[in-house]
């Protein structure tokens, strides 16, 4: 049943201990997934608390993948989970930063809005804080529980706003409408042969030091947790063994929902918080697990890029493959491919033996060359192709120089002086200097063209997809390309500017300017990603006959 308007929305803040990456990222999007199939109306919320208003202008070193939204907010890479798990697009007030909270009130500050007053962390900060919270709880005014993830780790200072905002949350709220749960590392040393309490013991005092007493606690582990672990940690943390939940490692994230639910993680949220609700309807997602544990075929992609070492980088599109595999019934193994590797002499070793190839998005000129060598070998040998955002720009690159013999023919962001500029700069985007959202960020339209291999995939005209990027198809190449044979396949009609380039004479070759990745969603895979595996299967399959035929041909000989 639902809460209502009118009625008190609850609040669950997540928190972390010990170390980061435990994933509290997918633990409350887990949680998410279960009240919502609980029939819950649920919102999720992040707030990082370091300076830079948002990660769109870090290297994905220090960050990870930025995950853009519809409303061009680019996000922390745990936004993705939230949508993938809720099925849901967020927006911009999902996801806040130190540097958004301060760069707010210092507006207000100028403008004369605290009237005199000295401004403070506690409580100016710390209201704009609460007022966020609240804010995302109004939604459509349809929201029953709103999940709010405090990143980094309890004893970070910078975290310390955020903390007691949350507490105050408490204090405001009362008891029954709000929840503490901690996540933190139960690890198993293994000279002594056993697993440790002691760093919880620990996070858990420094949270109850800043007036929080964690109400469940998540415990990430290797090892299952035994009822005298669940108890000691209860006892020294002030919460009974109930409430100690395990989060042993799984083999896929998409596992993490049905764990929680079998240790009776919701169970223990609803009572807390006096939801009325339903059982959780799990068995779809169950069958999305099943599939992607046992599925009956396998097929090899590979990723030609340059933080192939870095796989925070690529978080959606390797999520984006998983999601296809189900719908392949395939398992996708990845091989990561660094483009600066790859020469004329060396495509054929690096990918002679996948079924199938991705080039991602990216920025900067490094690596450049090997993506387009990498791009000409698999035209060539036909093998399936998907080129996203750079992966496209770099395919058009390829295309103008080897098919169409434009000499020199480059992205002006690699060669300023290029004779032929077949991806530039919009003539208003010369004089924009900032870098943070300045690009072209978030959803647009793109109409498709009757036929082409992206209408088939979509199975429809119009479609809506997320950017991220500052250069463009150059429209003054375009009858020059299309005579050489390639297809412009979507456009964004209000500018006419070119969104997809495909080829005709090939079984599965598509570049797209936006990034499909960021809408694939393990209960609906995005059409592109599953039509490049289903089109590496059969390549697979048709590669396979070949060896077969030809081996029988020499045993004739
Ligand atoms: N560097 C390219 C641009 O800015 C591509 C960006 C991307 O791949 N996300 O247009």
């Amino acid at each position: 049943m639902k809460l209502g308007s009118g009625k008190q929305v609850k609040y669950i803040f997540v928190t972390g201990g010990v170390v980061s990456s435990l994933g509290k990222g997918i633990a409350s999007a887990s949680i998410g997934l279960i009240l919502k199939k609980r029939g819950l109306s649920v919102n999720l919320q992040k707030f990082d608390p370091y300076i830079n208003v948002d990660p769109g202008t870090m290297n994905p070193f220090q960050h990870g993948e930025v995950f853009v939204l519809d409303d061009g907010a680019e996000t922390d890479l745990d936004l993705g989970h939230y949508e993938r798990f809720l099925d849901e697009s967020l927006s911009r007030d999902n996801n806040l930063t130190s540097g958004q909270i301060y760069d707010a009130v210092i507006s207000k500050e100028r403008r004369g809005d605290y009237l005199g007053g000295t401004v403070q962390v506690i409580p100016h900060i710390t209201n704009e804080i609460k007022d966020r919270i609240k804010k995302v709880s109004r939604r459509n005014g349809d929201v029953d529980v709103v999940i709010t993830e405090i990143g980094g780790t309890v004893g970070d200072i910078e975290g310390l706003p955020f903390l007691e905002s949350i507490r105050q949350m408490g204090l405001e709220c009362g008891p029954q409408n709000t929840l503490y749960i901690h996540l933190t590392l139960v690890p198993y040393i293994e000279s002594a042969g056993e697993v440790k309490t002691k760093p919880t013991q620990h996070s858990v005092k420094e949270l109850r030091e800043i007036g929080i007493q964690p109400n469940i606690i998540l415990c990430r582990t290797a090892l299952p947790l035994t009822n005298a672990i669940k108890e000691k940690i209860g006892l020294f943390c002030n919460v009974s063994p109930e409430a100690v939940i395990q989060a042993i490692d799984v083999e896929s994230i998409y596992e993490v929902p049905l764990l929680f639910h079998q240790e009776g993680l919701d169970e223990l949220i609803v009572k807390h918080l006096f939801l009325e609700c339903q059982k959780p309807a799990l068995s779809s997602w169950e069958r999305i697990v099943a599939k992607i544990k046992n599925p009956k075929h396998q097929v090899k992609i590979g990723i030609v890029g340059k933080y192939t070492h870095l796989k925070d980088a690529y978080k959606s599109i390797i999520e984006a493959f998983t999601h296809a595999g189900v719908e392949n019934d395939s398992r996708v193994e990845l091989k990561w491919i660094d483009s600066e590797e790859i020469s004329d002499k060396t495509a054929g070793k690096h990918l002679g033996e996948v079924n199938g190839i991705l080039v991602p998005g990216g920025f900067g000129e490094r690596g450049i060359e090997g993506k387009i060598e990498a791009i000409r070998y698999v035209r060539e040998n036909k093998i399936p192709f998907l080129g996203i955002c750079l992966g496209m720009q770099c395919a058009v690159i390829e295309f103008s120089r080897n098919v169409c013999e434009l000499k020199g023919a480059n992205s002006s962001e690699f060669d300023k002086k290029t004779q032929n500029p077949v991806i530039d700069l919009l003539p208003e985007q010369k004089e924009v200097t900032d870098l943070g959202g300045t690009m072209r960020l978030g959803a647009y339209t793109c109409v498709l063209e009757k036929g082409s291999l992206a209408f088939k995939a979509y199975g429809k005209q119009k479609i809506s997809e997320r950017h991220r990027h500052r250069y463009e198809f150059n429209n003054q190449y375009r009858d020059i390309l299309t005579r050489g044979g390639l297809r412009l396949s979507g456009l964004f009609p209000d500018k006419d500017l070119v969104e997809i380039v495909e080829l005709s004479d090939h079984p599965f070759f598509v570049g797209v300017q936006f990034h499909p990745e960021l809408k694939s969603r393990p209960t609906g895979a995005h059409p592109l990603f599953r039509e490049l595996v289903r089109a590496s299967l059969d390549y697979r399959t048709s590669r396979e006959k070949k060896t077969l035929l030809e081996n029988e041909e020499m045993t004739k000989v």
